[in-house]
């Protein structure tokens, strides 16, 4: 099975990963997001902002739906670094800053 990257858990990208999985199931996907929600549709934000929705009413994906998709969801991660032999450089957007390969099989970034 092919590794799928996804950088960003927004609509789109996350919209993107639904649409792979109603066709055949080939990729070990894993999303990375820096902020520290499930994907949510951020065009109802104003309305959570203004009281009138609870962060819930805009949830497009719970963490169930990940997990029954076998999603590896990496939240509080911003990936700084994509090199073109797959290395890949993140740090963590809530406490220390880290860095590290983001799948077990590449390479960690030396500088
Ligand atoms: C208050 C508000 C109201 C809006 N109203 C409308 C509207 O009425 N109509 C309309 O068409 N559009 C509206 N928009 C715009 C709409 O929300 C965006 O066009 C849409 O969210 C874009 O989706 P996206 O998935 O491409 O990007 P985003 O929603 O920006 O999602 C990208 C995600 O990836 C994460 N990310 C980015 N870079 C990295 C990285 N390097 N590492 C890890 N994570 C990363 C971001 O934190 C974010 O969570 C509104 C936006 C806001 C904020």
């Amino acid at each position: 099975m092919n590794d799928l990257v996804v950088v960003g858990n927004g609509m789109a990208g996350v919209a993107c990963v639904e649409e792979i999985l109603k066709y055949d199931r080939r990729f070990d996907i894993t999303i990375y997001g820096d902020e520290t929600h499930v994907n949510y549709n951020r065009i109802l934000l104003s309305s959570v902002l203004a009281g009138e929705r609870s962060s819930d009413d805009i949830t497009l994906n719970s963490l169930e739906w990940y997990q029954r998709h076998d999603i590896r969801l990496r939240l509080g991660t911003r990936i700084v670094e994509v090199d073109p032999l797959l290395k890949v450089r993140w740090r963590r957007t809530t406490g220390c800053c880290s860095r590290q390969a983001v799948r077990p099989s590449c390479r960690e970034s030396k500088d």
